[in-house]
């Protein structure tokens, strides 16, 4: 039985939804307009306004948006992308899908994101492109990844699936590389339901983006049937169906209008964890560099089983029995059968990922939580620890 009284179960990640993104939506609902359409192209330049970005191509996921921007990249059998094993199964399966190879380099085991002298350690003749993660909405160290893909000619693709409002030395994280590419995920920062975006420095790659990722065809197939009269499109490229709908953006145009109070709510929760758990034996977040603006995405607990006395899974069983709902983000890639089967992929390869992963748990860090809701979490979290 809970110990604690609280009857709902704390839902992990649950988004804020205001009356706008509602009354937009019902009114693309009576346009009769569905699919892609102005609302999208509104999203795409709201989008590169906030995160001063030159071009954008909106997508139905970030998974699609990665998937575009590595098949952009023209990887070849056998090319090799570098990433970070704490990061979400996608980061990896979008190299793959996209022909290449994935590399694995492991991550500092303080920022927890991909550490620049590892990229530098896998760098064969065969390595294409390196995949950052900005892990949790923390900016990975930007200036040496660049200087190591400039020395080597790679391509840069950043997941930011986590970072939408992150900033390093007063830039955008996604600014930096070829792509930069964001998730509107329902647990993310910014939601449409689903949904992603694909930013990039060169516009004759976002018109790249956007024929690849409709069928490869050459012309948008919203303007198809529009008043000028029926236009006959041209397939350049096997692409993918991969567009975002208006109803989407519809959700979208308005979370981003909040997203900056949105973000001020989470940091304020997030301080309230660090202040209350400051005294536990878990590890919490690190600081964030100098000069970077975190995107508090994920509020993260270690639970080293020797200062717990338990492990992270019995306190994620104990959290739900408190009725709060917890998230694990990641076990490290290599934990996966699949990438071990196909790659070889040791465990003590990547030893700083895989000890995280297995330490890790995201508390609920949405800007809906009330003040009781976070009180709610901490006091579930004391009992848990036994403090
Ligand atoms: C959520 C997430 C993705 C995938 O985003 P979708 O929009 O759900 O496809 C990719 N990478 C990371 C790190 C993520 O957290």
């Amino acid at each position: 039985m809970p110990v604690r009284s609280k009857d709902n179960f704390l839902v992990f990640g649950a988004p804020l939804i205001g009356q706008d993104e509602i009354d937009e939506v019902v009114a693309s609902m009576k346009s009769g307009w569905l699919g892609t359409g102005p609302k999208v192209a509104r999203f795409e330049k709201d989008f590169s306004d906030y995160v001063g970005a030159t071009h954008a191509a909106a997508c139905n996921s970030c998974t699609a948006a990665l998937h575009l921007s590595l098949v952009a990249l023209g990887l070849e059998p056998g090319d090799e992308v570098i990433t970070t094993p704490l990061t979400f199964c996608a980061s990896v399966n979008a190299i793959i899908h996209a022909g290449g190879t994935p590399v694995l380099a492991d991550v500092d085991p303080v920022t927890q994101n991909i550490d620049p002298e590892a990229i530098r350690e896998k760098i064969t003749p065969r390595t294409k492109a390196v995949l950052p993660v900005h892990f949790a909405g923390r900016s990975c160290d930007m200036d040496p990844i660049m200087a190591i893909a400039h020395e080597h000619g790679l391509k840069v693709v950043e997941d930011c699936a986590h970072a939408i409002e992150t900033t390093y030395k007063g830039r955008h994280a996604g600014t930096f590389g070829d792509f930069g590419c964001f998730s509107f995920y329902v647990t993310k920062n910014v939601c449409t339901g689903e949904g992603g975006m694909v930013i990039a420095r060169d516009e004759a790659d976002i018109r790249n983006i956007k024929v690849l990722g409709l069928h490869g065809m050459s012309a948008d197939a919203w303007k198809r049937f529009s008043d000028e009269g029926y236009k006959h499109y041209q397939v350049v490229h096997a692409g993918f169906k991969y567009n975002m709908m208006d109803i989407q953006a519809a959700i979208g145009i308005h979370q981003l209008k909040r997203v900056e109070e949105n973000f001020k709510r989470r940091c304020e929760i997030w301080d309230m964890y660090q202040e209350a758990f400051r005294a536990l034996p878990v590890g919490t977040p690190a600081p964030e560099e100098p000069d970077t603006r975190h995107a508090r995405h994920l509020y993260t607990l270690m639970i080293d089983p020797v200062a717990c006395g338990l492990d992270r899974d019995q306190v994620l069983v104990r959290l739900t029995k408190e009725n709060i709902g917890a998230g694990v983000h990641y076990l490290a890639v290599p934990e996966h059968p699949y990438y071990r089967d196909r790659y070889g992929w040791k465990l003590e390869d990547t030893p700083h990922a895989v000890a995280l992963g297995r330490e890790t748990l995201s508390l609920p860090l949405s800007a809906k939580l009330t003040d009781d809701d976070v009180a709610d979490v901490i006091e579930a979290v004391n009992l848990c620890l036994g403090a």
